[in-house]
């Protein structure tokens, strides 16, 4: 893979190493249900190696409620960003945008739950700065409907932005932040962390909003996208497995 040959010239003159992950559809399958979307014990076991090097730095930037993602991941050592990077945590860092008010999205979810009690199946999930509404196990013929409430709700409320991900819709508030802002802001204070003079950047996603953080970094990382989607990531890898071996290749580095 001409990307791991890049890889092994960069880090091999001892430089730092800084590691930025999505988490669903990267460092998981994707799943029917958001539930199900478990960390593998393997994987898990290679982040912890990557966690625990003096030489690196791991963090996972998901549109996951912090909390969830927190525990999902189960890993010390980490930044944990949820909701887009609206709330950071973990590694002595802590982030929450000073303009992210959890009171428009409360708002937000009574309106969608008001307006989605004739359409079976639809769930709200509240995650503090963000609220998702997932139709998953809407009838496919009633998903126009959920279509049309969430662009109603959007309409009333120009604090909120609506990011359309898979069978899902997530309301957060719209304060111009987002992956790439998130990334950026991860990258220079784990960088700072780090003995290493020089630092090798890595950015993985499968997202259409990893897709920020792609532009986001260019130039200062190496940005890889999960799938076959046109993308502006400088490499593409074909799934979850690549990223396993890629990030098997990465702790090696850094815990040899
Ligand atoms: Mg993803």
């Amino acid at each position: 893979m001409r990307l791991l040959d890049r890889l092994d010239r960069e880090l091999g003159d001892g430089a730092g190493l800084v590691v930025i992950l999505d988490y669903d559809g990267t460092l998981t399958p994707l799943v029917s249900s958001p539930g199900a979307a478990v960390l593998a014990p393997s994987v898990r076991a290679t982040l912890a190696r990557l966690a625990a090097s003096e030489r690196a730095r791991l963090a996972i930037l998901s549109g996951r409620g912090l909390a969830d993602l927190r525990a999902r991941v189960a890993l010390d050592g980490v930044v944990y960003g949820g909701c887009y990077g609206l709330e950071i945590a973990g590694r002595r860092l802590r982030f929450r945008h000073p303009r992210a008010r959890r009171s428009g999205v409360a708002a937000t979810e009574r309106a969608l739950a008001a307006a989605l009690r004739s359409v079976p199946g639809a769930r709200l999930e509240c995650k503090g700065l963000a609220v998702s509404l997932h139709y998953r196990r809407v009838v496919p013929s009633r998903r126009r409907a959920v279509r049309e409430i969430a662009a109603q709700v959007l309409s009333r409320r120009p604090d909120l932005a609506l990011i359309a991900g898979h069978l899902v819709f997530d309301f957060l508030p719209r304060v111009g932040w987002d992956k790439g802002t998130a990334a950026r802001w991860m990258v220079s204070r784990m960088v700072r962390t780090l003995p290493a003079r020089r630092a090798v950047i890595v950015y993985a996603g499968d997202d259409a909003s990893d897709e920020m953080a792609f532009a986001a970094l260019r130039g200062r990382a190496l940005t890889i996208h999960v799938g076959a989607r046109p993308t502006a990531a400088e490499y593409r890898v074909r799934g979850v497995r690549d990223v396993q071996t890629l990030l098997h290749r990465l702790a090696s580095f850094v815990t040899a």
